[in-house]
């Protein structure tokens, strides 16, 4: 599943070739070439993963990823920081930023979206293409397929997309806006009773195969995938 991935970086060349390479590794990139155009850009559609240039004209790529950490709605957005300088002590400030890897220009292509793949894992699973399970109930993001008790489950792509974020963060409440945010993308533009017709369709997806009574209405908050009786 291709990753939008918010890149920030004020040297055209970099940005150029960079793009380039994360377009072909499957992803969707979103180009800034600083900070300030870079949290608009945020504030509209939250993305899966950040790549910061630390030196930039204006807010330093450490100051923004200062306020990404600072920001309830940011704040589990992955980060990584790049740069020219290998010095250790400034490695250790980007990490304690809240920076979740840190990569030394010049890179390989190849290491770059090597590392991206990792965090991704480590931190958004519902962007990667790894399967996952719960309860018996299957989903396969490479494939597209779902299956439970072996049979295949059919589901329009709002309804995939929210069921697999809601299984790659199951046990947690999740409100409408931050679903809007991490399925849909934006928070502006669409309503929050949105959410409410994509759950319904989804429970009755599931409920001839028994499985949707993992998806509970956590009243006065939102929505939570779960193994347990609410
Ligand atoms: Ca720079």
């Amino acid at each position: 599943m291709p990753a939008n991935i918010l890149l920030v970086e004020d040297e055209p060349a970099i940005q150029e070739l960079i793009a380039a390479n994360l377009t072909r590794a499957g992803h969707h990139v979103l180009r800034a070439g600083d900070a300030e155009t870079a949290q608009r850009m945020v504030r509209e559609a939250l993305p899966d993963l950040v790549l910061l240039d630390w030196m930039l004209p204006g807010m330093s790529g450490i100051e923004f990823a200062r306020r990404l950490r600072a920001q309830e709605r940011t704040r589990a957005v992955p980060i990584i920081m790049l740069t020219a300088r290998a010095d250790e002590q400034d490695k250790i400030a980007g990490l304690e930023t809240g920076a979740d890897d840190y990569i030394t220009k010049p890179f390989s292509p190849r290491e770059l979206v090597a590392r991206i793949k990792a965090v991704l894992r480590r931190r958004a699973p519902q962007a990667t293409e790894d399967a996952v399970e719960i309860g018996g109930l299957r989903l396969d993001p490479a494939t597209h397929r779902i299956t439970g008790a072996g049979r295949a489950i059919v589901l329009g792509p709002t309804e995939f997309r929210l069921l697999h974020f809601l299984m790659t963060h199951p046990e947690r409440v999740h409100s409408r806006t931050q679903l809007l945010d991490q399925v849909w993308g934006d928070h502006v533009f669409v309503e929050e009773r949105t959410v409410d017709v994509h759950i319904r369709r989804l429970r009755s997806a599931l409920e001839p195969f028994g499985f949707d009574r993992l998806i509970q209405t956590v009243r006065g908050s939102g929505y939570r995938l779960s193994h347990e009786p609410s």
